[in-house]
């Protein structure tokens, strides 16, 4: 048996927001008042099938409160190599999203890991100080991506640069065409991996020569319980904690990234360019950087015009580490799918990696007919006909298209 035969399989998700702490008060105030601490890890545990589960609210003093909480109760325990074990059954990930702003006022989101509790409360406390309100997510701290990273690395943690395409919050979405800007050549050694968000794949983000190096990782962004696992990576390695995650980011001793999970990066909410004056989403060939409907230049450039814009014309090339990537359309986009639909679908089929990804044709349909059977066995196959999404509007299924009605002719 060779080493990597011996090495188990986890599903992942690195960046799941927190709504509520356990006294009810916002954490994220956009996100579900659902999103609890211990909530999060029961979605995790019995309906995503998620092993590994990033947090990225858990430097703020509510979320630490109820994290200690937790721990003196017994559900919560740490793990000698890093990382918390709730219920000996998910292993929380101790993770910060915070706002940078470079010295020309240009921000972006950056995660924060660390291995242990008392890593991250050392960090909440030096945060008090840059940030304004530190009990709510995603806070902008005033400081640059590398004045974070040197504050980060002295605790004994990591930084990943958040859905680095993003318009508005990013760093290629927003701040740099190459990372070298923004962070020293030291530092962008010490980065293990970069988040590609909902809104692009391996495929598209492979144009960009600065990335070889890089794993990719494919987190949910999840501000609603519905949404964790909608992006997700399958991991190879030994044990579900922090020192095995970071070997597996920093692809030593077989531990890897063997598969990451996404949606239809058209599916996203920035793919492509769109016009803050007319409504219109761009459709001609990228990059677009003014409505082609009314010549405004008042847009809001989408990930894949911004790709094309900084990839120097170059085509997309992975290198030989890349694992594939593979395509999904998460439940909550398949037409017709709605709450009483996927407690059905839960009921029976356990969790949604079963549904989206193993139960037959026949299966589904005689949980929830035929109509939805199909259009999960279409989104599985990559068969549905999409509408790109952008400024801030989700992509969607395009149920008037030709293809899908000639999908729909063959069952
Ligand atoms: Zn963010
Ligand atoms: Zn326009």
């Amino acid at each position: 048996m060779n080493k990597n035969q011996q090495q188990n399989q986890y599903f992942v998700d690195l960046h799941v927001h927190i709504g509520r702490d356990n006294n009810d008060l916002p954490v994220k105030i956009t996100a579900s008042r659902k999103l609890t601490f211990a909530n999060i890890a029961k979605e995790c545990l019995n309906r995503k099938g998620i092993d590994i589960v990033g947090i990225v609210d858990c430097a703020s003093p509510r979320v630490i409160e109820d994290i200690g909480t937790l721990m003196r109760s017994g559900e919560m325990r740490e793990l000698k190599d890093g990382g918390l074990r709730y219920r000996d059954t998910v292993t929380v990930i101790l993770e910060s999203e915070i706002e940078t702003r470079e010295k020309n006022g240009r921000l972006s989101h950056q995660i924060a890991f660390f291995p242990y509790f008392a890593d991250i409360r050392e960090f909440s406390k030096k945060m008090k100080g840059v940030v304004t309100n530190l009990n709510l997510s995603s806070q902008n701290s005033g400081i640059t991506a590398q004045e974070f990273f040197n504050i980060v690395n002295g605790l004994g943690g990591i930084v990943i640069p958040a859905h680095i395409f993003t318009p508005h919050k990013s760093v290629y979405g927003s701040c740099v065409a190459h990372l070298n800007e923004m962070f020293t050549p030291a530092t962008i050694k010490k980065i293990p991996a970069v988040e590609l968000g909902l809104s692009a794949d391996t495929f598209l983000a492979d144009h960009l020569e600065d990335l070889g190096d890089f794993t990719f990782l494919t987190n949910s962004d999840a501000h609603s319980l519905p949404k964790i696992a909608r992006e997700y990576n399958v991991i190879s390695m030994e044990e579900p904690t922090f020192k095995e995650l970071l070997m597996a980011l920093r692809r030593e001793s077989d531990r890897r990234v063997i598969t990451n999970y996404g949606l239809d990066p058209k599916l996203g909410k920035y793919h492509r360019t769109y016009c803050e004056e007319c409504n219109n989403m761009a459709s001609g060939f990228p990059p677009v950087f003014q409505c082609e409907k009314c010549g405004s230049k008042k847009v809001t450039r989408g990930v894949l015009d911004r790709i094309i814009e900084i990839s120097d014309g170059r085509d997309t090339i992975s290198p030989a580490h890349r694992p594939p990537y593979c395509h999904q359309v998460a439940l909550d986009f398949v037409p017709g799918v709605g709450k009483k639909t996927l407690d059905k679908l839960f009921g029976y089929f356990g969790t949604e990696m079963n549904i989206l990804h193993k139960a037959s044709y026949q299966e589904i349909s005689q949980v929830v007919g035929f109509k939805i059977a199909k259009d999960i066995i279409a989104a599985r196959e990559g068969k549905l006909s999409l509408l790109a999404g952008g400024g801030g509007k989700y992509g969607r299924v395009d149920r008037e298209s030709e293809d899908n009605k000639v999908f729909d002719s063959l069952f």
